[in-house]
């Protein structure tokens, strides 16, 4: 069944909703945080295939660091 906010199920794991695609996560960005500048879809690191969106780190938002830069330390 469609589901018109776009996101599946939630993660256990992340406690946050589950999107299927990378594509869904922007969309649900686009629609519901337009204003918000902060805003990232991300990769779940406990489910393969599966997004989240969730709010950007205060350096990348500054610019001292990457999105990418700041998850991969956290993960590790
Ligand atoms: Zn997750």
């Amino acid at each position: 069944m469609a589901n018109p906010a776009g996101h599946i199920g939630y993660c256990d794991t992340h406690q946050k909703r589950i999107y299927p695609t990378r594509k869904r996560a922007k969309q649900h960005i686009r629609n519901h945080h337009q204003t918000e500048k902060r805003m990232r879809e991300y990769r779940c690191a406990a489910v393969k295939g599966n997004w989240h969106v969730g709010h950007l780190p205060l350096a990348v938002v500054e610019g001292r660091k990457t999105a990418r830069q700041v998850y991969r330390k956290r993960a590790s």
